[in-house]
């Protein structure tokens, strides 16, 4: 049965209520809370019983026919609403917002919070070190405006760029899990987020008053405004509570960071290897040697947006050369470090209103290090420094048990000494405990039955039990009153055994409930230290990435680069840095030499060779140069690049819908669109996905448009030997090779860069290599041999091209030569068809 279906005039009233709700949360799953149980129903009910795997029953509502519905029990809510999230949907919480007690009719029942993807706050579903950001598209008709915040840790940012199809390639490198649009959003663009890149997607139309949080934007131009505002309205519509731990809104400026596009990212696997698609093996694995979440997160940031401005990035060189220096004070930073937990996600869950005592004891150890952090940033010349905030550590240390329990509304959270009146109520719990403890000793004396007992259950409260066969021991003047009978025992309750049990019980009551509002209280307190602990987040995170930098330096032999203003990328034993990692036998270092007079590197060499892998480490080493980090190299020159461009390896389903060599061609464009004298652009055997001829002209026509109008730095693999006559036609273009030796027939890899070209592919032999079937291989050899032999002269297109110039040279000589004047008629004619004949052979 499907709800739009419902007469609603003849819903039981419980069922009216739920579904004047629902009707206000269609594209959303509702939990809607009943007793001990979160029930769905109709078309929530089949989905959620499909995707959860529950059983669906079903309900009388008033109806002919019984409601579908399913129900997951309320203390496991946490694990279910996870799987409903990772698989996509939206989970709305419905409870019960009076006390059923005092409820006249159905009680009051509201959607406290809506949870999706982008809006997470569970510690358990969040990955520590990665951001959860949620963002919102405004389109300007000239530009994109992204909002996008992480509600987790209080983050909040905001770009604009240009209006052309990086909107998409933007949204996937931020990694956003949810996007909000408003209504009149490009529907072109929402539905290749959404159906193509399975992203996260809502409609949003609402503005609320987001008047209390002007702070996060205040004094920003107003096309900024209208998006974190939007943004906002969203958080505030489905969170439904106080947001005061969202931060000021960073506006990240395009021209503060290298520029790389969502495939040279990938490509380079920056964050996220290829293959396996989760953190190892990216420069992220091998760079993260952090101590603190916030850390992690921060160095992830870091990789995805280098930097460009010289002297920011030689100051984190600065701080990684003296924590080198200063080994010893590095090594206790990161035991220090080691002690402070998630400081940005626990300043998140205290604004939030779901943390608890276990919570605050993290900020508490996490404030105790403060101090020597403190001393060792001082030491070190760092240049930030950061506040200690005693005395909320005392607070804490004072108020907070060490072994306060995962809940807030049992107890055990305060510490005896904080309060006055806490402390009375426990100790008036306590004396009544021992006074039961005394009482069944008492009572053995006094009625002389050695087994009885005094126990307590949580329906019957304290009791006297007496097994059956010593009942007849019992006096009336012992004022025992029969409570409760079972199978070979009696249990009793005296006057004053009531009257202990209504202390301590009462006690009990009082001390839960004070102690809660204690929890509260200080909780309070401490979110009013939210933003200072926001901003000791934000060193502590840095002061660890650099720490991090520095350890893998260290333990990697990496070197400081030396940034030049010059058009120079000198790097001298150059390594792959994840590869060399990884690599079973010894990894070949290679030079890279590109001074001012070269621009152009055309890269040729065998199959298996290396070539990518040279290219891979040069400009990963320029990325790292620009992260602020050490580079796997012993000597390392290099310029500051605006913008880095690969064409590397195989088409990825990133832009799925076109062909690979129209991918290729697309990414051709954007860099050689989008490049200027001071980017970096990696071309790897561009051209290879099409016919001989028209990938060589293109190849050709391509480096000669870099060389003559971008004039920036690029490295071209090739296995078109033709590409290699251009050095002698091009001032700044240079071949360089990789090595390989042929011995009796078998190939050895050198993997060692050296200056000239070479010809040889050996794809024979990698195909033999890779177990291809030797009668194929014998094939293949054949084949190769009567090429040779037969000195087939395969013209390429070039040549085509050099003799055609050629010619016309020729026509163009005697041409010139010619005198008219000195011609008779004929002569003329004759030297004409002469001419002409030249030019059509
Ligand atoms: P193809 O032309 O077939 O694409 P290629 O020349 O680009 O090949 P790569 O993919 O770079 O070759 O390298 C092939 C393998 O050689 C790598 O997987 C790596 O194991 C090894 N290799 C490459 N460079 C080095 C090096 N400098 N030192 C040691 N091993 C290397």
């Amino acid at each position: 049965m499907k709800l739009s279906e419902v007469d609603k005039s003849k819903l039981s009233p419980g069922m009216l209520q739920y579904v004047n709700i629902k009707e206000n949360n269609m594209d959303v799953i509702l939990f809607f809370r009943l007793g001990d149980f979160y029930e769905m129903f109709f078309e929530d009910a089949y989905t959620a019983s499909r995707e959860l795997e529950l059983t669906l029953t079903g309900k009388n509502a008033g109806l002919e026919e019984r409601i579908p519905m399913c129900g997951i029990p309320y203390h496991a809510v946490n694990m279910y609403l996870e799987k409903l999230i990772d698989k996509g949907y939206k989970v709305a919480i419905c409870e019960q917002v009076e006390d059923p007690k005092s409820a006249k009719g159905v009680v009051k029942r509201e959607v406290i919070q809506v949870v999706s993807k982008g809006t997470v706050m569970n510690s358990e579903s969040l990955n520590e070190k990665d951001n959860n950001y949620i963002g919102r598209i405004i389109d300007l008709n000239y530009a994109y405006i992204i909002s996008y915040a992480d509600l987790s840790t209080g983050e909040f940012n905001s770009l604009m760029i240009d209006h052309d199809d990086r909107v998409i390639s933007e949204v996937l490198s931020l990694e956003l899990r949810e996007i909000i649009v408003k209504s009149t959003f490009d529907k072109n663009v929402l539905n290749t987020l959404k159906n193509k890149y399975k992203l996260n997607t809502s409609i949003f139309d609402i503005e609320e008053n987001t008047l209390e949080y002007e702070y996060i934007y205040k004094d920003l131009d107003e096309r900024y405004k209208a998006g974190i505002i939007h943004l906002l309205s969203y958080l505030l519509n489905t969170q439904k509570r106080s947001l005061s731990h969202l931060q000021k809104v960073n506006i990240k400026k395009n021209n503060e960071y290298l520029k790389m596009d969502v495939h040279t990212r990938r490509n380079l696997e920056l964050t996220e290897s290829l293959r396996l698609k989760s953190r190892n093996y990216s420069l992220l694995w091998l760079l993260d040697k952090t101590k603190t979440a916030m850390g992690g997160r921060l160095l992830k940031n870091w990789i995805e947006n280098p930097l460009v401005d010289k002297d920011e990035i030689n100051k984190r060189y600065d701080i990684i050369e003296k924590l080198l220096e200063e080994f010893i004070l590095k090594d206790e930073l990161k035991n220090l470090l080691f002690n402070v937990y998630d400081l940005e996600r626990l300043v998140g869950r205290i604004s939030y209103g779901n943390t608890n005592g276990r919570d605050l004891l993290q900020l508490k150890s996490s404030l105790k290090v403060l101090p020597e952090i403190k001393e060792i940033l001082n030491k070190i010349e760092f240049h930030e420094t950061i506040e200690t905030l005693d005395d909320l550590y005392n607070l804490l240390e004072k108020s907070i048990d060490e072994d306060a329990p995962i809940t807030i509304k049992e107890g055990g959270v305060i510490k005896s000494g904080y309060n006055e009146e806490l402390d009375s109520l426990k100790i008036n719990r306590s004396s009544g405990k021992d006074f039961v403890i005394n009482m069944e000793e008492e009572e053995r004396k006094r009625t002389g039955i050695k087994n009885l007992k005094v126990g307590y259950n949580k329906v019957f409260g304290y009791y006297i039990e007496v097994s059956k066969g010593n009942i007849g021991l019992i006096k009336d003047e012992y004022n025992y009153e029969r409570k409760q009978t079972l199978a070979n025992c009696e249990r009793y309750v005296t006057p004053l055994l009531k009257e202990k049990e209504a202390l301590i019980l009462g006690a009990e009551e009082k001390i839960i409930t004070l102690e809660y509002n204690l929890f509260v209280e200080i909780r309070d307190i401490v979110k009013t230290y939210s933003s200072r602990i926001q901003k000791i987040a934000k060193t502590i995170a840095e002061i660890d990435v650099l720490q991090s930098l520095s350890t893998v330096a260290e333990e990697n032999g990496y070197i400081r680069p030396n940034l030049t203003d010059e058009r120079k990328l000198i790097i001298k034993d150059n390594r792959h840095p994840v590869v060399e990692k990884v690599l079973d036998g010894e990894f070949v270092p290679n030079d890279i030499m590109m001074d001012e007079n070269v621009d152009i590197l055309i890269i040729t060499g065998p199959n298996m060779a290396g070539k990518s892998t040279y290219m891979r480490e040069v400009v990963i080493t320029a990325i790292m140069a620009q992260i602020g980090s050490f580079v796997p190299a012993s000597e390392c020159t290099i310029p500051v690049f605006d913008k880095i461009f690969t064409r590397i390896g195989a088409s990825d389903d990133l832009v799925s819908g076109d062909s690979t060599f129209m991918v290729e061609m697309k990414e051709a464009n954007a860099a050689l669109t989008n490049a200027t004298e001071n980017s970096l652009i990696i071309f790897d055997e561009l051209g290879r996905g099409t016919a001989t001829y028209d990938g060589l002209s293109l190849a050709q026509s391509i480096i000669e448009y870099i060389h003559n109008n971008i004039k920036c730095k690029t490295l071209f693999s090739t296995h078109y030997h033709e590409l290699t006559k251009l050095e002698n036609h091009f001032k700044k273009i240079k071949n360089v090779h990789v090595s390989a030796i042929e011995e009796n027939g078998k190939v050895t890899f050198l993997h060692k860069i050296k200056d000239g070209s070479i010809d040889k592919s050996y794809g024979i032999h990698v195909a033999k290599l890779a177990n291809l079937p030797e009668p194929l291989i014998n094939r293949a050899n054949e084949i190769l041999s009567s090429y040779e032999n037969k000195k087939i002269e395969v013209k390429t297109q070039m040549s085509f091209e050099f003799e055609e110039k050629k010619k016309e040279n020729e026509v163009e000589e005697e041409i010139k030569k010619i005198n008219p004047l000195e011609m008779t008629p004929i002569e003329a004619l004759n030297k004409l068809f002469e001419l002409k004949k030249k030019v059509d052979k």
